[in-house]
Parts: structure tokens; sequence; C-alpha cells
């Protein structure tokens, strides 16, 4: 093991420029060593001669894209890789070709919500109490709390989602709002209340965005998505999620 004083390092594979300026000064100043490559190849080296504690690859990076740089980082080293994307729908192609990455997080993003990432995924992939830099003034709200709703476990400190068969991955958004329907669960919540929640300053009439979530959020944690027993429609009202797994009870 290294010496305890000494900072993890970071290896930051980003192409845009002004991302690895803000990552080298902002992770700097979290603690850790940084070191950045500004294409795929560059970041394989780098990982080669001496593999770091963290990579946050970039998925869309000129010549090899970052789906193909992490596997093959993860023939070299057993290294946590967080995935970093433009889009949503970049999100479903690097969690289905199952590339092994141990987070993904959607650009733009604070430093805050990145270091806290950062945290939780080093505390996962290797207990390393010594030597991890604490969030400066806001670590208290990132206090363990587990909410467990019918099939659904949620750890707000790690934002990861289970049901009783399997890690759930949701983007930043989904995890926001199932957050939401969950405190607590079987509250019903207003679509008002739940687009200004997530998308405050947003045109309240355009509704679509957020059922486009809500479909999302069945299509993974629901049995049938299509007649969804614990994210429930509450009619003419918002949304409700019932623990006990009951369906949508107006219907019947
Ligand atoms: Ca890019």
């Amino acid at each position: 093991m290294g010496d305890a004083e000494a900072p993890l390092r970071i290896l930051v594979v980003e192409d845009e420029k002004s991302y690895r300026e803000a990552l080298s000064a902002g992770l700097a100043k979290e603690g850790y060593a940084v070191e950045l490559a500004a294409d795929g190849s560059e970041g394989l080296r780098l990982f080669a001669e001496n593999p770091p504690d963290l990579v946050l690859l970039d998925v869309l990076l000129p010549g090899m894209l970052g789906t193909e740089v992490c596997r093959r980082m993860g023939a070299i080293a057993p290294v946590p890789v967080i995935m970093v994307s433009a889009l949503d729908s970049e999100v479903d192609v690097v969690l289905g070709l199952e590339i092994g990455a141990a987070d993904y997080i959607t650009k733009p993003y604070h430093l805050r919500e990145l270091t806290a990432r950062i945290q939780a995924v080093l505390r996962r992939v290797a207990p390393r109490p010594v030597g991890l830099p604490v969030i400066s003034g806001r670590g208290a709200q990132w206090a363990p709390e587990v909410v467990v709703a019918g099939p659904v476990r949620i750890d707000f400190a790690r934002r990861e989602v289970t049901t009783s068969r399997r890690v759930v991955h949701l983007s930043r958004r989904e995890f926001d709002l199932l957050a939401l329907l969950l405190s607590p669960p079987g509250q019903v919540h207003t679509r008002e209340e739940l687009i200004d929640r997530l998308w405050s300053g947003r045109d309240l009439s355009d509704t679509r965005t957020l059922d486009t979530h809500i479909r999302r959020l069945r299509v993974k944690l629901e049995r049938d998505p299509a007649d969804p027993q614990y994210l429930v429609t509450v009619r003419g009202v918002g949304f409700r999620f019932d623990a006990e797994g009951r369906g949508e009870l107006e219907r019947c």
C-alpha cells in the first residue's frame, strides 16, 4: 500500500479543453492528484504506465470511443471508471454494453456532484478511509440514508437503487424523480410539484418530459411497465409510489 499521505490519483480522459482545465483545478482543490489525457490512446498509455485510483472517462472522444477505452483499461488493471456522457441516451449505450464502468455522470454537472460520485465509488470499490479527501462544507448532506419501499431500495449517499433482483442504473433526473416519489412512499405528488422541483424555471405546461421520465422509471422498476403496480398514476393529480404494489386503485 502507498503512503497514507499520498493523494489519490485521478486520470481524466476528456477531449474538451474547458472541461480538462476545470477538472484539473477543481479536483486538485479537493485534494486529488490529477492527470490529464485529451484522447483515448493517450489515456490508455498513462493508465498502463501507472494505474490511477480512479478514471474519469468521457464517452465521446475523437478516435477511440470512451466505451472501448473503458473495456481496454479493464483488461489492464481493476481501476474504477466513471463514464462522462453528454446525453442521457449515451448512458443507456454505456450501460447496455456492460463495459464495467463503476458509475456515470451526465454533462453538464456540478463539481460537487462529481466529487460526491467519486467518493462514493472509491468507498464502494476499495475502502481506503485514510487519505480520502473531505468535501468541504456539505459533507453532512451525504450522510448515509436508505429508504426501502416494496421491492425498491434507494441509498441516497451512494445514489444507488436496487430492486429485489438487481442494481438499477438511473440517470440523474430519474434518480431525483424517484427520490422525490419516495419521500415519503405513498404520498401523492402533483405533476406541478414534481416538475417544479426537477425542472424549476421551465414552462409548467410542458409535462411530456415528466411523462418520459416516469415511463423510463417504470421500465426499470416494474415487472410490467404497461400495468404499473408501484409507480402509479393518480388520475388528474400526479403520481404516487405504492410500497405495497397495489397498482392504480382508482381503476378497479
Ligand atoms: Ca467529448
